[in-house]
């Protein structure tokens, strides 16, 4: 892991353990993601991010929605993938940045209890996570 991801790491635990944001923690994030982070708060805030979880096994994804005029819906793992154009152009093929701003919005949506939760079953969610 490199230093920017290990700082960003570091920050998200500290917001997870007391669920709010502080000034300081704003300034990094900022720093660390730029424009993209700005963006994740505005889906944040329009509560666009849905945490789907399969039952029993807890597992889960979160889709987003995206900020064009379509409102594309992205399914994505907040540390590892997202279905969206930047997600394989800038981080995956480019290696420009560390996330798209979906993963940064599902990240920020899970530390502060933002997210709007769905149940499914773990079947319904193995035949929606089929067809990523
Ligand atoms: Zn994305």
């Amino acid at each position: 892991m490199n230093a920017s991801s290990l700082v960003a790491e570091t920050v998200w635990k500290d917001i997870e353990s007391t669920r709010s944001v502080n000034e300081d923690q704003l300034s990094i994030l900022h720093f660390l993601f730029g424009k993209n982070f700005e963006r994740a708060t505005r889906i944040v805030d329009q509560r666009g991010v849905r945490r789907i979880a399969g039952e029993p096994s807890g597992r889960s994804i979160f889709q987003v929605v995206g900020e064009s005029q379509r409102k594309e819906e992205y399914f994505c793992f907040a540390e590892h993938y997202c279905a969206c154009y930047s997600f394989f152009y800038d981080i995956v093929s480019r290696g420009e940045q560390l996330c798209c701003k979906h993963q940064l919005a599902a990240r920020l949506a899970a530390s502060v209890g933002a997210c709007v939760d769905v149940k499914v079953s773990d079947e319904q969610l193995a035949i929606l996570l089929s067809k990523l």
